[in-house]
């Protein structure tokens, strides 16, 4: 190792906005290369706090905790996309944070993310922005009388959208504000897939290969590597995460998820510049991980070739599959991960097993 190597690792830590399961998994990757961590979360039974050597348990808001962390860190990512772009303006007055702000910016936003990436020539599904009913109800005009109904902004796992097939609204009409929502057109796809770039301070980038992600009532349920596909739809999904990660500025990690339609074109759903539930396998499977990744690239490390040593089949243990934890940890090539939350809830990510073959 070069001695500036050693010098950018050493005593150094790691602020991290947001203490779930993928703060923890980035403080995990981070502890194994020697790298400290300071984790601020608002919710005492965080499960990164398990592996945090400095906590700080507040609201995202309070100046003279985002000062404690500011003191305590050297360097700031975030895992979750919902952090107050306020605060995030005053951390980053006093240390870099990664993988940046202009990403975040347009993954806090779907509409604002669906114009950015279509600008740059991607595809995405048809989006109308969506102000009162009567903009749904043209809109479904366009649509085919199909779409989902999705909050522009906090939506996860699902929460936020709503189906509408045949004109049919749901009743949620009272809810409908000015400049909260927006609606898709219905892709038919064959694959939802995702791919993970990393990205680093002189613009270097890598890629893990595409993997296929199968939701459940908009939950991830299932990550499978490889994707079974051509090696042509393979690059071109590689491409478009690429030039996505680029022209970002992203330094860290981003996923980009997508679907492939009928025609094998690829259209874009969503990004999110952070390690991402859809990259779990490359824990177990390569010889670098997305969390890893974050980290080496934050601190200066390389970034080796991505090797791949197993096929990985990814499965997310929520509350209403908590059980098969027994069975796979029994079994020597289920690799078993548990975030150690506090509570078990049907449609709560509790952990996940990486299966390898
Ligand atoms: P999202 O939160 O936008 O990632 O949506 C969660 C899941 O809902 C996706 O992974 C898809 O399975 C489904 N979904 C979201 N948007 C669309 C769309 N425009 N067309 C078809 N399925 C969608």
């Amino acid at each position: 190792m070069k001695k500036s190597i050693i010098k950018n690792i050493t005593n150094k830590t790691l602020g991290i906005l947001g203490g779930g399961q993928l703060g923890k998994m980035i403080a995990q990757e981070a502890s194994r290369l020697g790298i400290r961590t300071c984790i601020y979360d608002p919710n005492k039974k965080s499960p990164a706090f398990q592996n945090a050597n400095i906590i700080i348990n507040d609201v995202y808001t309070n100046k003279t905790s985002l000062k404690r962390l500011i003191k305590n860190s050297d360097k700031i990512t975030y895992e979750f996309e919902n952090i107050p772009i306020e605060s995030l303006n005053f951390l980053k007055k006093n240390r870099q944070i990664y993988p940046g702000l202009r990403a975040l910016k347009y993954s806090q936003d779907r509409l604002l993310e669906k114009r950015f990436i279509s600008n740059l020539g991607i595809s995405v599904a048809p989006f109308y922005k969506i102000n009162n009913f009567i903009d749904i109800n043209k809109a479904l005009r366009k649509l085919n009388g199909s779409a989902i109904l999705k909050t522009r902004k906090l939506g996860y796992d699902g929460k936020g959208q709503y189906l509408i097939k045949n004109n049919k609204i749901p009743n949620i009409q009272t809810k409908i504000e000015k400049n909260k929502y927006i609606i898709e057109g219905l892709i038919k796809f064959k694959k939802e897939i995702s791919v993970i770039v990393i990205r680093t301070k002189d613009g270097k980038l890598e890629c893990f290969e595409p993997a296929e992600n199968k939701h459940k009532n908009g939950i991830l349920r299932e990550t499978i590597f490889p994707l079974e596909s051509s090696m042509k739809i393979k690059n071109k999904a590689k491409d478009i995460a690429l030039k996505i990660a680029n022209s970002l500025n992203v330094v860290g990690i981003i996923a980009v998820e997508m679907f492939i339609n009928e025609n094998n074109e690829i259209i874009v759903n969503e990004i999110a510049p952070r390690p991402h539930n859809s990259g779990h396998w490359t824990i177990n499977a390569c010889n670098i991980s997305q969390f890893e990744a974050l980290v080496r690239v934050i601190f200066d490390m390389p970034i080796p070739k991505i090797k791949y040593y197993h096929s990985c089949k990814m499965v997310n243990i929520l509350g209403d599959n908590y059980g098969i934890i027994e069975k796979s940890l029994s079994i020597r090539n289920h690799i078993v991960h548990i975030y150690g939350k506090d509570e078990i809830k049907n449609s709560r990510k509790l952990g996940h097993i990486n299966i390898l073959s």
